[in-house]
């Protein structure tokens, strides 16, 4: 079993990607519950109304549950939503619910619209470490609009993670969300970066699989995990289950490679962007 080793703090993903169906969701749930068999301690925080990621960690979310939207429109603490998840003792999960489709406009009206989730994260991230249980890794799955529920997304975190799946040229895409990305450094949190990009879907078979690779691995060569997720049934089957890859298929090529792009991610320490613009 390999060795990762935990954060010096703890460091918060938000999954984003302008587009639907290019694997945010599951990279989000293979990702944490990978870490979650490191040992680490992890949360993930389901944004997305259709509520894929509660699915696929088998956390109840149905309309009566009490879930993110709670938190993002009532100002209910996230201690009273998370629920742990039946994958590990160590992974633990904030619902989406029905409810939270109407968020996206009742956000418009609301005070500090855009911080809500900060608020409410820094809160939560400060009483675990005081009481001596920090959480290591957090991770937000985003619908693939760019509206207030990704933006809360965004300025909740200190980290981007961009998951590209390797079916279709997918540079041409990019430079949107890299732009905002950097309109929401610039006007709403300074503190974020893109660190990781993680190849996903990925065919080795094909000319295009391996043609995506080589240029996205081009233009962002610190990014880019070594790992690459390859297309695989099992993958997409584990949600119908209610399971991740990695307690379903725990020894398949799916949890194998999630498995090591997350001890990759552990590997790299994370760098703030201010040091960054000094170098
Ligand atoms: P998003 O959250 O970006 O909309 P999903 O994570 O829901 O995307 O993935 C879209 C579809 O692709 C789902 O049906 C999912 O099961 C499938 N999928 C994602 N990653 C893989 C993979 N590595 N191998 C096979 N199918 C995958
Ligand atoms: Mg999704």
């Amino acid at each position: 079993k390999v060795k990762v080793p935990k954060p010096a703090s703890t460091r918060i993903f938000t999954i984003s990607n302008q587009k639907g169906g290019v694997g945010k969701t599951t990279t989000t749930v293979n990702i944490a519950a990978a870490f979650a068999k490191h040992g680490n301690k992890v949360l993930v925080i389901d944004l997305d109304p259709q509520g894929n990621a509660s699915t696929a960690l088998g956390v109840d979310h149905t309309s009566e549950v009490p879930s993110v939207y709670d938190v993002l429109i009532d100002d209910f603490p996230l201690q009273e939503v998370v629920q742990v998840s039946p994958e590990s003792d160590n992974l633990f999960c904030v619902p989406s619910t029905i409810h939270l489709a109407g968020a996206e406009i009742e956000l418009v009206s609301q005070v500090a619209r855009e911080h809500r989730l900060r608020t409410a994260l820094d809160e939560f991230v400060t009483a675990a470490r005081e009481a001596g249980e920090p959480w290591d890794y957090i991770f937000i799955d985003c619908p693939p609009s760019l509206g207030l529920l990704t933006i809360n997304g965004f300025v909740a975190a200190n980290e981007v993670l961009i998951p590209i799946q390797c079916e279709y040229y997918a540079l041409e895409g990019l430079s949107q969300l890299l732009n905002s990305i950097h309109l929401i450094q610039k006007h709403l949190n300074p503190g974020l970066h893109l660190s990781t990009i993680l190849l996903t879907m990925f065919d080795s078979r094909t000319n295009l699989a391996n043609q995506v690779a080589d240029d996205v691995r081009a233009h962002f060569p610190d990014e880019v995990l070594k790992a690459v997720i390859p297309r695989a049934v099992r993958i997409s089957e584990a949600p119908s289950f209610r399971q991740t890859v990695i307690t379903y298929d725990p020894s398949g090529i799916g949890a194998v490679s999630y498995l090591e792009a997350a001890a990759e991610i552990a590997r790299r320490a994370p760098k703030s962007p201010q040091k960054k613009e000094q170098q």
